[in-house]
């Protein structure tokens, strides 16, 4: 396992290919930092004692400890783990923890690559074993590039006016193959080791050049990243953990990059196109269960603490409506731990989520998250949105005079209250407050994809029998 100054140093010499507002920017580019500190949790917590429990694993190739985004879950316990780490790191960043992406693509390669070699006689999962065990030992940190910028919505692949709108192979070579297309809303990508790709739907017999996956470093040759960074806002004086936190999301364009034969895990299999977007997604929604909470969690401590420092807390409608922040975020959890006790076993031996649970926990989350927010907003009233700059608060003429007028509860510091406020005012009212509240409702496919997976996966004849038979219903 390294560290994190290991990782930024890895990160800093990548070959510059991020473009941000007009220009090609280095990765020591100041922007990428609040993203970087995000990820950098990821590499110092493990190491500490009272997280090693949670954040490492053993690797079951190597029998070493390792990062645990980087295990394949070998048993229930291991989903079960990655759910809660997820959900203590969010806590830790105040929002998404980015890593999760390379983990859940890498347990749906694992499981895929096998079953195409089972059907084609491929050697993809060999291939893929090997990468693992270079992910793990170099404790890789990596972006999953799925989502494809898709054109005409209502269009297959192959129907849109330009193939290039899913990314797709344009040469098969003796050593390798090349890419190209675009993928869309890559978070993490330009501070990732690796950008692993896969298909974002199903697709039919005549798009098998569509079917392809792959990893490559997120520098190769082609790959030009473009870049939109989103952060807490900087503070002045009034320094606080979250406000060195962000993220950046890229729109990745791969202009005819060369992939090697040995970093291909599925090339024109169409038929597992389908599976492996899908398996994909159900590790990622899966992972949702463990930061949706943590979401939760920090949307609900601002109400509870904000509701105390308004002398309201104890108020009916208030009371409500934190119990119903605590139903959203322990609800979304435990279908969470559902999913993970009553995940099974692939024929590959890693284990997969229970689809049904693991779907309604995201659904659940995705849907409440806008009501979380207008809860927090309701109970801070208007200062959510017109808190004054800190600076005011600094200045010597106007600081006082804020400190004495925003001032609600005697009992606490004028700077408590301050600090409340402020991080109420970053988290909700701010460039990153929407971006997480599209994260919430979009990440891991938008929300009638759990909608069609939930009624595909469940058995609706067996309740409509219930209902028939309580009815005396016999035909
Ligand atoms: C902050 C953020 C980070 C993300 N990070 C990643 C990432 O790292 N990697 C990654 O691969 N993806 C990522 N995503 C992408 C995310 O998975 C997609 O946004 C999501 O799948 C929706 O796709 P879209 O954005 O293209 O929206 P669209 O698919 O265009 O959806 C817009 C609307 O059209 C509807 N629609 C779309 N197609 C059809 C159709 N055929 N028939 C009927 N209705 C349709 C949808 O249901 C939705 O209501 C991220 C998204 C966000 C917001």
């Amino acid at each position: 396992m390294i560290t994190s100054k290991e990782y930024r140093e890895r990160i800093k010499a990548l070959k510059p290919n991020v473009y941000m507002d007009g220009e090609l920017i280095t990765r020591e580019d100041p922007r990428l930092e609040p993203g970087m500190n995000v990820i950098a949790l990821t590499y110092d917590l493990p190491h500490e004692e009272q997280y090693e429990r949670v954040f490492t694993a053993t690797s079951h190739l190597s029998q070493e400890k390792i990062n645990r985004f980087c295990h394949i879950h070998r048993s229930p316990d291991d989903l079960l783990k990655k759910q809660e780490m997820t959900r203590l790191y969010c806590q830790k960043s105040g929002g998404c923890i980015q890593r999760c992406m390379g983990v859940d693509a890498m347990n749906a390669l694992e499981v895929i690559t096998h079953q195409v070699d089972q059907v084609h006689q491929t050697e993809y999962h060999e291939r893929f074993l090997d990468y693992l065990r270079y992910f793990q030992e170099h404790d890789l940190c990596a972006n999953c590039a799925q989502t494809d910028v898709k054109g005409d919505r209502k269009k297959r692949p192959h129907q849109q006016a330009d193939p290039d709108l899913y990314l797709r192979v344009i040469e098969r070579g003796k050593d390798g193959i090349v890419v190209r297309g675009a993928k869309a809303h890559n978070t993490i990508a330009p501070y990732a080791d690796e950008i692993i790709v896969i298909p974002t739907r199903f697709l039919t017999p005549e798009e098998s050049d569509w079917a392809v996956a792959f990893a490559i470093p997120a520098d190769t040759e082609g790959v030009k990243l473009i870049c939109r960074p989103t952060a807490f806002r900087p503070r002045i004086l009034l320094d606080a953990p979250i406000s060195h936190f962000g993220d950046v999301e890229s729109l990745t364009i791969f202009d005819d990059v060369f992939v090697p034969w040995e970093r291909v895990f599925l090339c024109g299999e169409q038929e597992f196109g389908g599976a492996l977007a899908l398996l994909f997604a159900l590790y990622h929604r899966h992972s949702y269960t463990g930061c949706k909470p943590a979401t939760s969690d920090v949307l609900m401590g601002m109400a509870a603490l904000v509701a105390e420092y308004n002398g309201i807390e104890q108020e009916k409608h208030v009371q409500h409506k934190l119990a119903e922040m605590i139903g959203v975020a322990e609800l979304v959890y435990a279908a969470g731990i559902a999913a993970g006790v009553q995940s099974q076993q692939a024929p590959s031996g890693t284990y997969v989520p229970e689809v049904v649970y693991a779907n309604t926990g995201r659904r659940h989350a995705g849907e409440s998250i806008y009501r979380e927010y207008e809860i927090v907003a309701d109970l801070a009233g208007g200062l959510a949105a017109t808190l004054p700059l800190e600076g005011d608060f600094i200045s010597e003429e106007t600081g006082p005079l804020l400190a004495k007028y925003m001032m609600r509860n005697p009992e606490i510091s004028a700077e408590d209250q301050h600090r409340c406020f402020r991080l109420i005012n970053d988290v909700v009212c701010s460039a990153i407050g929407g971006l997480t509240l599209i994260a919430g409702l979009h990440g891991g496919g938008s929300p009638v994809m759990e909608d069609i997976t939930l009624l595909k996966n469940y058995d609706m004849e067996a309740k409509k029998k219930i209902a028939k038979h309580l009815a005396g219903i016999h035909s």
